[in-house]
């Protein structure tokens, strides 16, 4: 798809977000080796590729360094100072996903474009808050972009998770929450920091605790992965982690899946598990909405999850949105300025 709009010109393009003229691609799929340049929103493995240069926040710098082996020229920019880029500026600002998660705004000759990367409204224990800017165009993430995907407050999501552990370990078997590694892991370890719950962390939840802990974070304390010790802790260990193989050492466990999803019925069993607790690094349809609206764009492009259904419930909103992820769905005329094909 190519987008044709003055000064900030883009293609969709294998995932990617590609800007010729500021030899920049955002969140690109594949790597870039040429003469451009790859803005990386956030350390998550599906935004971070082996590029040769690279622009990112100092703590995606840091998180990226833990797991993308190799070197490559980084352009560290602090959040909320605009830098000078090909034809205008770029400034990045919190996206509140991940500690470090950042989004992109370029602007030039009067027209500003905001890409989101991942994003939530909510505020974090472990990361930044997210800061939305006025922008004309907006290019953005709807992973949750249908209208049933509205989170409780996370206290209560919080409360029902503690409940979960402390009557796991009361029957004497090991409550083990399956959450990912870079996020959700220092989320649910802060939450249970305000408990006398003691956490163990497994392989690379520790590892990227422990990143979080050198930027300068303040995590709870928790014990390193030893299965002999597990009994009378609460796991947390990535989604894909060997459970089959930790039941094998540590006895009977029950798992809870930490996820967005959790608010489908299906969820728990498509994980496997015992119990699913909507804990998101990602905003839910009512705050997409929200987001929306303070940036206040003139045209919205939706990326990722939804893309389509969100586009649509923005059109119904009055706004000129349409995907770029998904096939062409639209039912709606575009009107004014339709430039996309
Ligand atoms: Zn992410």
């Amino acid at each position: 798809m190519s987008i044709t709009a003055p000064v900030l010109a883009f293609h969709y393009e294998r995932g990617g977000i590609h800007l010729p003229d500021w030899g920049l691609w955002l969140d690109p799929h594949h790597r870039v080796q040429g003469s451009e340049v790859a803005f990386v929103s956030h350390a998550h493995a599906d935004h971070t590729g082996a590029h040769r240069e690279v622009i990112l926040s100092q703590a995606t710098q840091k998180l990226m360094r833990a797991r993308v082996a190799g070197k490559r020229t980084e352009h560290v920019f602090d959040f909320g100072t605009p830098q000078a880029w090909g034809p205008g500026t770029i400034t990045l600002h919190p996206a509140g996903h991940i500690l470090g998660s950042a989004m992109a705004r370029l602007e030039s000759k009067g027209q500003s474009l905001l890409y989101t990367g991942d994003f939530k409204l909510r505020r974090g224990f472990a990361s930044e808050g997210c800061e939305p800017h006025p922008s004309d165009i907006l290019i953005m993430e709807t992973t949750f972009g249908r209208p049933h995907y509205v989170f409780p407050p996370t206290a209560e999501v919080i409360a029902a998770l503690v409940e979960f552990c402390r009557r796991t370990i009361s029957a004497d078997e090991v409550p083990v929450l399956l959450g990912y590694s870079l996020g959700k892991t220092q989320e649910i370890l802060c939450a249970l920091g305000q408990t006398d719950l003691r956490v163990m962390l497994h392989g690379a939840a520790s590892t990227m605790t422990g990143v979080y802990a050198a930027l300068g974070q303040s995590m709870p304390t928790y014990a390193e992965w030893d299965p002999a010790a597990a009994r009378g802790h609460v796991v947390i260990a990535p989604p894909g982690a060997a459970v089959t193989r930790l039941e094998a050492s540590v006895g009977k466990v029950r798992k809870a899946v930490i996820t967005g999803w959790a608010i489908d019925p299906s969820c728990r069993y498509q994980y496997q598990a015992d119990a699913a607790f909507p804990l998101s690094d990602h905003a839910d349809f009512p705050d997409l909405l929200e987001f929306v609206r303070q940036v206040n764009p003139s045209r919205v492009y939706t990326l990722h999850g939804f893309a389509a259904d969100f586009a649509e419930t923005l059109r119904e909103l009055g706004y000129d949105a349409r995907p770029l992820s998904e096939p062409d769905q639209l039912t709606l005329p575009l009107g004014r300025t339709q430039s996309a094909r």
